[in-house]
């Protein structure tokens, strides 16, 4: 529950409630409020409040979404466990199967988002999941001490709107909000990272939201001029929240260490409707208002602890179902609850946003996490991107820090040469250009072949 809150978010919390919730038809912090409450339910009843949410969607689908009730057949109504699994690639071949044939349709907004690939996608999204989605971004905001209306620091992509390019009302609710966005342009080269920290430092205790890698490369910026004796003028935030790519562990120590916050990592995906956020214990949270969230293997359940695919059913969408969803993400169920004492589903070791493999000659695939240099020992490695062009060889592009040898390289080269079952020809080089997705993503492996 909100304490020591000042004395502006206090009134645009209340103003908020008053004008704006009734004005969109958008009860965002109202819905907050509900989510104290509704965690501090058993977990018997949270579910029934699923299962009556997820009634509603089968029933909708099975009668008014055309692929949905031939599936479904005449008057039946599916559930939930028979239903095939559907990925983005299905729904895009054929969209027009997948949304409601009902009249009227509920209020939606349409939302856009780029995916790990930078492919961009545009989808009718109920303004009730929206509504649903933000309150559960902004109450997991609030578990790292964060109180609406307090300053927010935004270190988005490359693709964030310019001032210029945002609708009126969106920049009055950025002013009205404290949201301060820190466009920068795709360039994680060391002058504009630096850029980048003296900016946000300019808010004084500030909540940091951003991705991991545009955070990672703002930390090694700071850390290079400590180095150099010339130290940057660096604000304290209160916490830092990654999101948007995958937040590898050297990356979230380098961020902790120059900025000296904790660091909390969000996983999600907008258009199934998942919201997760890392805990003191490093489990991701599930918002189990948004969606069930089930890890399958083969259409099949995986028991906790068992990796598998990350499967949603949002319990809010209507226009266009996301019904047994597959996110393209990897991960495991947590196993009995959390040591950090939050009740709710947790996701644990969520990994690898579906990066490629690697192929090898015969066919045979590398599953890109096992390449992963966070299986040895390269300390000098700020990042690293797997570049395949042909099935001859494999490119491993490095940045690295001063103290790199040539003991180091040999290390990385045999190590992936070995993952790679010695099937390809591997080069290592420390001066080609790291290439972002068109999202201002780090892609980990980029395969052309
Ligand atoms: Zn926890």
């Amino acid at each position: 529950m909100p304490q020591r809150t000042g004395l502006y978010p206090r009134l645009l919390s209340h103003a908020t409630r008053l004008l704006v919730e009734p004005a969109l038809r958008a009860p965002y912090l109202s819905t907050v409020d509900w989510l104290h409450a509704f965690y501090g339910l058993s977990p018997d009843q949270r579910q029934i409040w699923q299962r009556a949410r997820l009634d509603e969607v089968l029933t909708h689908a099975s009668s008014d979404v055309p692929r949905y009730r031939s599936w479904a057949g005449s008057g039946n109504r599916l559930a939930l466990e028979s239903l095939p699994v559907v990925s983005k690639d299905v729904i895009r071949q054929d969209m027009t199967s997948f949304l409601s044939a009902a009249r009227p349709l509920p209020p939606y907004v349409a939302k856009w988002t780029s995916g790990t690939t930078g492919e961009c996608w545009s989808y009718p999204l109920d303004r009730r999941a929206w509504t649903q989605t933000y309150a559960a971004w902004l109450f997991f905001l609030g578990l790292t001490g964060y109180h609406y209306g307090e300053p927010l620091v935004v270190l988005g992509p490359h693709g964030t709107r310019t001032r210029a390019q945002s609708p009126p009302l969106d920049v009055l609710r950025e002013k009205a909000e404290r949201r301060h966005v820190v466009r920068e342009g795709a360039d994680l080269g060391t002058a504009n990272s630096e850029r980048r920290v003296l900016e946000a430092s300019r808010r004084a205790s500030a909540l940091w939201y951003g991705y991991p890698g545009i955070l990672a490369a703002m930390a090694r910026a700071v850390a290079d001029r400590e180095s150099r004796g010339a130290p940057l003028a660096v604000g304290r935030p209160t916490a830092i929240v990654t999101s948007g790519e995958m937040l590898h562990p050297g990356w979230r120590l380098q961020i902790e260490q120059a900025f000296g916050a904790p660091v909390y990592d969000q996983y999600g995906c907008n258009d199934g409707g998942v919201l997760t956020q890392t805990c003191s214990a490093g489990r991701f949270h599930v918002a189990e208002n948004l969606s069930i969230v089930e890890v399958l293997q083969d259409g099949q359940p995986c028991a906790p602890g068992v990796e598998g695919s990350i499967t949603v059913t949002n319990l809010h969408a209507f226009v266009l179902p996301f019904l047994r969803y597959d996110t393209g993400d990897r991960g495991s169920l947590g196993v009995g609850t959390c040591p950090c004492g939050r009740p709710g589903q947790t996701l644990q070791a969520v990994r690898g946003r579906a990066w490629p493999s690697v192929l090898l000659p015969d066919g045979r695939e590398v599953n890109s996490l096992d390449l992963s240099l966070e299986l040895i020992d390269a300390p000098h490695v700020r990042r690293i991107q797997l570049l395949q062009r042909d099935t001859n060889e494999l490119r491993v592009r490095l940045d690295v820090s001063p103290g790199f040898s040539a003991a180091e390289e040999e290390r990385i080269r045999t190590f992936i040469s070995r993952q790679c079952q010695h099937a390809l020809r591997v080069t290592v080089l420390t001066d080609e250009e790291m290439e972002l997705t068109r999202g201002g993503k780090h892609p980990f492996v980029i395969r052309r072949v």
